[in-house]
């Protein structure tokens, strides 16, 4: 059965199986933008995928999370636009080790350019790095950070706080924009007749802009719908306005679970309504888990207990589980308002061995 996610914008799809390298592609359904959360195995990526992506998160650049940008850059090359990536301090000089690693005297104008944003607990340091210029690394701009806000859309925002995994590794909370309805009993109320300035209303909330200029209005007069100029537009859509809870989705790769992280997770993730979290070990491993600051089911439990989502998919489960995978949901005890979300151990056919592949000699019958 699939899961009925509560979310109005957002499309998640975990593109990755329970032991495979993780990878979130995040859909927003008003726009058709696509977001990705880390890069583990990306190859069986659908091109087209890319062609909407907008702007890759990488919790941190240990391999599994990180190698895929290889792909992703291969596919995005002839793309004519500037694609976001935002990861921890130190990101902007692996991705220019990375790009380093080609050569590329055959650039063409129309290349793609990666505009790659390391997120600091005070400031946001961005890099450019332009395909058309054969990706020389651009030292861009600095910016304080006084929220967690790291990027938005009119349709989404996404949020990071930094968690220790030995290393950085950013945490995202992924939140679709405030909803609201119009209360129908309100409007009938003032004598107000819905028409097209319904629609630009909304157009003006969702621009983050009600209160730009005066709005004209349709009211109820002598029983006919005439015209009516609103100066104080923000407090008309005060009065009219019922709003919706904000849904939201949180991604949590590899962390320690020291004290200080669970503190940030409690309250970052507070409210979430999908949670995706790593589980690399089962809790009899928990020992190793913690020695290599990852996580085991016994800290998951701990997590859903406090947090309680909806839904909550675990991932990232150590290979050495690969016959034994039905322990780690056995042994997983969310709280009776979540629901687990199960996924293939892989989700593409296993590699093949050198036997496996056919070829033959071309038979042409013409000759
Ligand atoms: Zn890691």
């Amino acid at each position: 059965m699939k899961p009925k996610f509560p979310f109005r914008n957002l499309i998640p799809t975990f593109f990755a199986g329970l032991i495979d390298d993780p990878l979130l592609l995040i859909r927003s359904r008003p726009d058709g933008r696509h977001l990705l959360f880390d890069c583990g195995q990306v190859h069986h990526l659908a091109k087209r995928t890319f062609t909407h992506l907008d702007a890759i998160f990488i919790s941190h650049a240990h391999m599994d999370h990180w190698m895929g940008i290889d792909s992703v850059i291969r596919q995005l090359i002839a793309s004519a636009r500037t694609v976001h990536i935002f990861g921890p301090p130190g990101i902007a000089e692996r991705m220019e080790h990375k790009l380093s690693g080609y050569d590329w005297n055959l650039t063409e104008d129309y290349w793609c350019s990666f505009q790659v944003h390391e997120v600091h607990r005070d400031t946001i340091e961005s890099s450019v790095f332009p395909g058309p210029q054969g990706f020389h690394r651009q030292t861009g701009e600095v910016i304080s950070r006084n929220n967690r806000v790291i990027y938005q859309t009119p349709y989404l925002q996404v949020q990071a706080e930094t968690c220790d995994h030995q290393i950085d590794s950013l945490i995202f909370r992924i939140n679709e924009s405030p909803a609201y309805a119009i209360d129908r009993q309100k409007l009938e109320s003032l004598d107000l007749v819905p028409g097209p300035w319904l629609g630009e209303l909304k157009k003006r909330y969702l621009a983050g802009k009600v209160d730009s200029t005066p709005l004209e209005v349709l009211t109820l007069q002598n029983g006919c719908a005439s015209p009516l100029m609103v100066e104080d537009v923000a407090e008309l859509f005060a009065q009219l306005m019922i709003s919706r809870p904000q849904r939201s989705i949180g991604y949590i790769s590899d962390i320690n679970f020291s004290q200080e992280n669970r503190k940030t997770i409690f309250q970052f993730m507070a409210g979430v309504d999908l949670l995706f979290c790593e589980c690399t070990f089962l809790t009899a491993d928990k020992v190793r888990a913690h020695a290599s600051n990852h996580l085991c089911s016994e800290d998951i439990n701990l997590l859903l207990e406090e947090l309680c989502p909806a839904y909550f998919l675990p991932m990232h489960l150590s290979r050495s589980y690969s016959r034994r995978s039905s322990e780690l949901y056995s042994e997983l005890n969310p709280p009776p308002e979540t629901q687990i979300l199960q996924i293939p151990l892989q989700i593409t056919p296993r590699p093949l061995l050198a036997a496996e592949i056919s070829w033959q000699v071309n038979f042409n019958p013409e000759k």
